[in-house]
């Protein structure tokens, strides 16, 4: 596997690849690697030539300074990992080579159209003008056929599908399963930072989307979220939000008519530690 920390370097790399015909997938990550990321990499060698992953903590997603300090970085462990998984390039660049000369240089002029207002959007405000700012400049240096992004965070896919679609790059979005624990906990590399008792407590958010799934049939949306809301609300946790959406606007829904694919999305701190999860109840 070739290390590349050089934005110049890799799009050098990549001319070469691609003028011996070689298709490019590509996985963006912000390390700290687990197997949901690692079944990005599988999915990727199973359909192009060449996968590349990179491994970047982009500092203008982050909202919050203390969560920027406190994510976990591991590159070794995650180096070796993506050996092992068989990915061809990973791509480690400093702040410097993402954005020189400051971020504000690689701005995005891409009105949302709403689909930032609500969950994720309205809790942690500049997140997703940050995800599509890092976004936009990786796919603009590995131009990859192909991009693989997790269902786990279901907004940001979503945004980045619209991103693809409006600026008209010429990348396939390819969204992934969510990859969970054996009690259903979906793999983050913010686990890593639950309390044992947190740890073992965190099954109880996927314990609900599955609720949420035989609810719809016979409660009301209103009804759901409420007792969503309540069900998380366990000793040591917090939820955020647990809202009920049609998956392809990201609109909140009154009532599941007429729409095709039904989605709860549902942040929770447990501790100090922000989880996200969702699951499709209806499509
Ligand atoms: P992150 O490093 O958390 O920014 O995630 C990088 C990519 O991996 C994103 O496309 C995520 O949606 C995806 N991802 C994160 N967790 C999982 C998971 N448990 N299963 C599948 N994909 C995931």
């Amino acid at each position: 596997m070739e290390v590349i920390n050089s934005a110049k370097e890799i799009v050098e790399r990549i001319a070469v690849l691609k003028s011996l015909g070689k298709t490019i997938g590509f996985v963006p990550t912000m390390g700290a690697l687990h197997d949901g990321h690692f079944s990005l990499i599988s999915k990727s060698l199973s359909q192009v030539d060449i996968t590349i992953c990179s491994i970047f903590v982009n500092p203008t997603q982050f909202n919050n300074a203390d969560d920027l300090l406190k994510y976990p970085r591991t590159l070794a462990d995650d180096c070796n990992g993506l050996e092992k998984a068989g990915c061809h390039i990973v791509f480690t660049p400093t702040i410097e080579e993402i954005y020189p000369g400051g971020a504000d240089n690689f701005k995005v002029d891409l009105p949302l159209n709403g689909l930032d207002a609500k969950m994720e959007g309205e809790h942690r405000p500049g997140h997703f003008e940050g995800v599509v700012q890092v976004v936009k400049r990786l796919l603009d240096i590995v131009t990859p056929e192909r991009l693989f992004m997790g269902q786990k965070d279901f907004q940001q896919f979503t945004i980045i599908r619209y991103m693809i679609d409006q600026l008209k790059i010429p990348t396939k979005l390819v969204v992934c399963e969510t990859l969970r624990e054996e009690d259903g906990l979906a793999m983050s590399s913010r686990n890593r930072r639950l309390t044992n008792e947190h740890r073992q407590d965190a099954a109880v958010i996927y314990r609900v989307l599955n609720q949420a799934k035989v609810w719809i049939d016979s409660k009301s949306i209103a009804e759901i979220e409420k007792k969503a809301m309540d069900y998380l609300n366990i000793p040591g946790f917090k939820p955020e939000y647990f809202t009920i959406i049609n998956g392809h606007n990201l609109e909140t829904i009154d009532s599941i008519v007429d729409v095709k694919e039904i989605v709860a999305c549902t942040a929770v701190w447990a501790g100090d530690v922000r989880l996200i999860d969702n699951m499709i109840l209806k499509n």
